[in-house]
C-alpha cells in the first residue's frame, strides 16, 4: 500500500533580524509515522516546529500539509492550528476553567462541534491517560505530569491530523516524565503521525520510526532509531551521543 504524505516541508529558511536560525529544511512525514528531532540545544528545532504551526513566520519555502502548500500571507493559521495539534513545555491551561472546560474550549468555540459529544471524547481520553477522576478539577490542583498529560488530551480533541511535542517533558520533575513519554508512546502504537523534539534518548530510540538530527539550522541526517544510536554518520552526532553516553 502507497504512503500517503502527510507533511511536507521544503527548503524552509527562518531568520531573526540578521540571524538566520533554519537554513533549508527539507523533510517529509507520512501518515502514522514517528520522527523525532534531535540536536544541540540552539540549533533551531524549536523554531522549526514553531513555523509548521504559524507561530512563526517565514521567509523562503513551503509547507504542504495534505498536499495543500500553507501559504503564510493567505492561509487562515487558525485553521491549520486545527489539524496540526501542538503540546509545549509549558501547559497553558487556563487556571480559571477546570480541566474538561479547558478541554473544551477549542473543540466547542473554534471547531463548533457539539459540547456533550466532544465531553463525551474527552473523558474517553482522560480514561486513558489515567486521569478520568480529574475532569471537574482546577490545574492548581495537578502535577506537572497531570497537566502535561491534560494539554496532550486538550490538543488530541481537536482531532489533529498530525500531533507536534516541543520538549514536553523538560520542565517535568523525574518520577513524572515517565508518565507522560507513556502517553506519547500509547500514541505512536495508535497510529498518531507525530514530530517531536525531545532530549530523552531513550525515548526517542524507543518511540521513533526515524531520527531527524539538525545542527545550525540544518538537518545534518537522516537514519532509523537503531542506526543513528549505534553508528551514527556525522561527527556531530557523534559528539552529541557522546554528551549522552550512547
Ligand atoms: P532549539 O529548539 O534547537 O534549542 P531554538 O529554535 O529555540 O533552538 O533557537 C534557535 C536559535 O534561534 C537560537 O540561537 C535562539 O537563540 C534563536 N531564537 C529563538 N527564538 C528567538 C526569538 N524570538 N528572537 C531571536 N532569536 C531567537
Amino acid at each position: 500500500m502507497d504512503k500517503t504524505t502527510v507533511l511536507q516541508v521544503s527548503n524552509l529558511h527562518k531568520s531573526y533580524q540578521e540571524t538566520e536560525v533554519l537554513k533549508g529544511i527539507d523533510l517529509t512525514v507520512q501518515a502514522s509515522e514517528v520522527v523525532v528531532i534531535l540536536g544541540p540545544s540552539g540549533c533551531g528545532k524549536s523554531t522549526f516546529l514553531r513555523c509548521l504551526n504559524g507561530l512563526e513566520t517565514f521567509e523562503q519555502g513551503d509547507i504542504a500539509l495534505d498536499g495543500q502548500i500553507l501559504d503564510p500571507q493567505k492561509t487562515s493559521w487558525h485553521q491549520i492550528r486545527q489539524k496540526i495539534g501542538m503540546v509545549f513545555q509549558s501547559y497553558d491551561l487556563f487556571p480559571n476553567m477546570t480541566v474538561m472546560e479547558n478541554i473544551l474550549l477549542g473543540p466547542t468555540k473554534a471547531q463548533k462541534r457539539d459540547p456533550k459529544q466532544v465531553a463525551e471524547q474527552a473523558l474517553a481520553l482522560l480514561t486513558r491517560v489515567g486521569l478520568s477522576d480529574k475532569q471537574h478539577v482546577y490545574p492548581r490542583t495537578l502535577s506537572g505530569g497531570q497537566k502535561q498529560r491534560i494539554a496532550i488530551v486538550r490538543a488530541l480533541c481537536m482531532n489533529p491530523e498530525i500531533m507536534l511535542f516541543d520538549e514536553v517533558t523538560a520542565s517535568l520533575d523525574p518520577e513524572m516524565v515517565r508518565e507522560v513519554l507513556e502517553v506519547i508512546l500509547d500514541l505512536a502504537n495508535d497510529g498518531m503521525t507525530m514530530l517531536i523534539v525531545t532530549h530523552e534518548m531513550n525515548f526517542a530510540r524507543k518511540v521513533a520510526d526515524r531520527i531527524v538530527f539538525m545542527d545550525a539550522g540544518k538537518i545534518v541526517e537522516e537514519q532509523k532509531p537503531e542506526d543513528f544510536f549505534m553508528q551514527p554518520q556525522s561527527s556531530r552526532a557523534q559528539q552529541f551521543l557522546n554528551v549522552f553516553n550512547f
